[in-house]
Parts: structure tokens; sequence; C-alpha cells
């Protein structure tokens, strides 16, 4: 599963995070999810409640946002997003396109107790 690598991997950032603040417990983390990284929230809530069992965030709730893929037309300098994978400049056809945003991955924020 997919979801569980991009999370385990997300989890070690958030302990360390709250490890730096000194929290004692996670309560809520904030996530921005770009929608090219192809996540499927529910699967990454699955992950994320398997590998914070017995953790300072365990019973945490992870707050996904998804952000559109949003690209650029190198051909004719348009911003588009793109709907149904459609990797095509919407006005004129060109596969000559930039990513501006939806392939990140963020931590936005994590809420926790000291
Ligand atoms: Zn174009």
């Amino acid at each position: 599963m997919h979801e569980l690598t991009v999370v385990s991997n997300i989890f070690k950032i958030i302990l360390q995070t709250a490890k730096n603040n000194n929290l004692s417990k996670i309560s809520k983390i904030n996530i921005k999810v770009g929608r090219q990284r192809h996540l499927a929230p529910d699967l990454m809530e699955f992950a994320f409640n398997s590998v914070s069992k017995n953790t300072i965030a365990a019973g945490a709730s992870l707050a996904i946002e998804r952000v559109d893929i949003r690209m650029r037309c190198s051909s004719c300098g348009l911003d588009f997003v793109v709907g149904d994978n459609t990797y095509l400049c919407i006005s004129c056809g060109s596969p000559k396109l930039e990513t501006i945003s939806g392939k990140d991955l963020l931590i936005e924020s994590i809420e926790g107790e000291l």
C-alpha cells in the first residue's frame, strides 16, 4: 500500500516536530495533499491509525485537504486546473505543461498538548 509508506514517512516528521515542541500529546494533524500524489484519504487515515498506535498521536485526527493540480502551459501561458488526468493545455492542446501546484504533500500544522 503506497499510502502506508507515505504516512510512515510523514509520521516520523510529525513525531520529531512534536518532540521539538515538547508536546506530550498530538490531537490533530492538518496536511495538504496534492491530487497528483494519487493518495486516497481513507487509506491514509487507515495507515495513520495503524502507525500512530501506542504513540503520543494515538487517537489524533488527520485532516486532509486535497490540493487541485494546477498547471501552466509553456506554449500559451495559460494557468488551469487539470480535471480528469488529461495533461494537455485546455486552450491550445499543448502537452508542454509545468506543474504549479498539486504535486506536494505538506504538513501544515500539528495541534496538541504540552
Ligand atoms: Zn496552451
